[in-house]
């Protein structure tokens, strides 16, 4: 199942959900309940990746 990634236009919350394209019409903020959204369209599947790019050796790594 995809992940998207969503902004809240109510309060900024940004934040992600794993959802059928059937239900993401149905998403909504887990902070304030409003149904605006913007979805992001960065690379869904690049999602928790962002930070765990590893040296290709280990010399330098603590
Ligand atoms: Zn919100």
């Amino acid at each position: 199942m995809p992940i998207y990634e969503f902004t809240c236009k109510q309060c900024s919350h940004e934040f992600s959900v794993m959802v059928s394209i059937s239900e993401k019409e149905q998403v909504k903020c887990p902070r304030c309940s409003s149904a605006e959204l913007q979805q992001m369209f960065n690379s869904p599947f690049s999602i928790g990746r962002k930070s765990s790019c590893s040296p290709p050796s280990g010399s330098g790594f603590s």
